[in-house]
């Protein structure tokens, strides 16, 4: 039997939290370059004209330049070799200018990601794919985190909604999405299962979980059946289905169930690029003034002796 919501679930959007967020990271910039005398970049690397990401990437951009953040595209050709990749990549850590690198996923055929990651500096590494920042995120410290996880868990604490003690359970464990949201409702004191493709009855978990994040990208996975009555639902997933862009709940059947969900589009999207400008004032804020973000701290600093 499904419950009704008495008045449907409330919406979490992003896109407000988004607007402040911008806001402040348009005055960071004026700050900083009344400080600096210059003003911050952010560097997107593609390789190809046609990449998959292309459309995204040109999204950031877009934002950058709404901010005053100086945004830099650097298109390599389609035929370009890794070692090209990796030297554009090395150069644009070597321009003082440049405070965070994205660079397109997935790669091209024939470019292994090991590539980006031993060119890329991870003081520039503003969504977090570094080992670096994988590996701050993972002992607990501060580092760059990946964006989209990161706005994932922002949007509930922006929302006000209560994680400590909660049964969260995310669906995809990706290392961009799935695995570094986990981590991050772990550090808010969530108790947290993560569920992926090999992942017995399904249901009978995301059942048991006040807060469902889903990041499959598979559009209408996640239905009411699935939800206990009440739940928070974040929904990751972006697809595209008859032109219209859609994400993994079946937003209809857990609109009747859920006490509050993020809408695609609207949610986490929005959300997602206004924190890559964020850490990128981060990012700057750290190089320009030579102490190091605090996610890349010497962790000697900060951890106990280990013997
Ligand atoms: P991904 O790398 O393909 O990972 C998908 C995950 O879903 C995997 O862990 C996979 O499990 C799991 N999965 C697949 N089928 C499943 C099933 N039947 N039951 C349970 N788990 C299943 O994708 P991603 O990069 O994490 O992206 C996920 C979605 O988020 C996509 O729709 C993507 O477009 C979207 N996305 C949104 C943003 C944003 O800003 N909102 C940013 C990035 C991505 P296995 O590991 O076992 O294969």
């Amino acid at each position: 039997m499904t419950i009704l919501a008495d008045d449907g679930p409330r919406l979490l959007r992003g896109g407000p939290i988004a607007t402040a967020l911008r806001e402040q990271v348009a005055q960071d910039v004026v700050v900083f370059r009344e400080e600096r005398g210059y003003t911050p970049a952010l560097a997107v690397v593609v390789v190809g004209r046609d990449a998959p990401s292309a459309v995204y990437l040109h999204k950031i951009l877009d934002g950058c330049r709404l901010v005053g953040i100086e945004d830099r595209l650097v298109e390599l050709p389609a035929e370009s070799s890794a070692d090209e990749l990796g030297a554009a990549i090395r150069g644009l850590g070597d321009d003082p200018q440049v405070a965070g690198i994205i660079t397109q996923m997935p790669l091209p055929p024939g470019i292994p990601l090991r590539t980006v990651i031993d060119n890329l500096d991870p003081l520039r590494d503003i969504d977090g794919i570094h080992p670096v920042n994988a590996g701050l995120l993972s002992l607990g410290y501060e580092g760059f985190l990946p964006a989209t996880a990161h706005a994932s868990v922002e949007i509930l604490l922006r929302s006000g909604i209560e994680l400590a003690g909660r049964h969260a359970v995310v669906i995809g464990r990706s290392n961009v999405v799935g695995k570094p949201t986990a981590l991050l409702l772990l550090r808010e004191d969530a108790t947290v299962t993560v569920a992926h493709s090999r992942t017995r009855d399904l249901a009978a978990i995301t059942r048991t979980a006040d807060i469902v994040v889903i990041a499959v990208g598979k559009p209408g996975f996640l239905t009411a059946d699935m939800l206990k009555p009440g739940a928070v639902v974040v929904d990751v997933g972006i697809n595209v289905v008859d032109g219209k862009l859609t994400g993994d709940v079946d937003f209809a059947s857990a609109a009747r169930v859920a006490s509050a969900i993020t809408p695609v589009p609207g949610g986490v999207g929005p959300l997602t690029n206004a924190i890559l400008l964020r850490h990128l004032m981060e990012a700057a804020r750290g190089l320009a003034s030579g102490r190091m973000p605090p996610g890349t701290r010497s962790l000697a600093a900060t951890t106990p002796e280990v013997r």
